[in-house]
């Protein structure tokens, strides 16, 4: 699996995936990589001091995904995160929390005062009904605005049976209106019972082609395309 990767387009960055505790929610019904996860604290530094190990801080920027959220990586692997960062002057640290942590993220920024703290959740689509009877995300809110407070980027899931094209026409709007950043995951069939619709797929590939050109958006048409994981 490869665990390091360099991404030198759109929000240029160095990307590490870490191996951490299970992650706490796991119960979206789509997600099958929480398979990494272990609860062997000498299996998780090991992993990823080596992966580590590779950052050079060359555009001063490092996300961090762990198959969970930050809150899941184990205190030795984040003191190393962050003598890394220090040690070679990353201003950001990139990461993911789901929503269960969003009152704890300032816990985040204090445990790294020397880097800005950008945080991504996997919101997967503002369509309440769908993301949390079928996609169980467990993500309640009355407002959007309790979202884009906390989170400076979202990610999202297109292409699963049972999504309509409205909703991937709003979900994509929202995320570009409201948020700094957006990741947009196009869904491959895994383990789970969740199934890839290929119509929906092929439309949106076509309608929205030009989000190649949309600084602010990454479209990741494999789960690998950020260098990281495996097929
Ligand atoms: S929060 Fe993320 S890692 Fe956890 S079950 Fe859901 S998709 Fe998987």
């Amino acid at each position: 699996m490869d665990r390091y990767s360099i991404i030198d387009k759109k929000f240029k960055r160095e990307i590490v995936l870490l191996k951490s505790y299970p992650c706490a929610w796991g119960k979206c019904s789509f997600c099958d990589y929480i398979e990494d996860n272990t609860e062997d604290p000498r299996q998780m530094i090991d992993v990823n001091r080596d992966v580590l190990s590779n950052v050079d801080g060359r555009y001063k920027r490092l996300e961090v995904i762990n198959s969970g959220s930050v809150f899941e990586i184990d205190r030795e692997t984040l003191n190393l995160i962050k003598k890394i960062s220090d040690e070679l002057s990353i201003e950001e640290l990139v990461f993911e929390a789901h929503w269960m942590y969003r009152n704890r993220l300032d816990e985040i920024r204090e445990f790294f005062p020397k880097q800005n703290i950008f945080f991504k959740t996997g919101i997967e689509t503002f369509d309440d009904n769908f993301r949390n009877k079928i996609l169980k995300k467990g993500i309640l809110y009355d407002d959007l605005s309790e979202v884009y407070t906390k989170f400076d980027s979202v990610c999202l899931m297109v292409g699963i049976k049972g999504q309509t094209k409205d909703m991937i026409r709003r979900d994509i709007e929202l995320a570009l209106k409201y948020f700094k950043r957006a990741t947009i995951n196009v869904f491959n069939d895994n383990s789970t019972d969740i199934k890839r619709d290929e119509k929906l797929v092929r439309w949106f590939l076509e309608e929205f082609s030009s989000l190649k050109d949309e600084n602010k958006v990454e479209v990741l048409v494999n789960i690998t395309d950020f260098g990281v994981g495996e097929l």
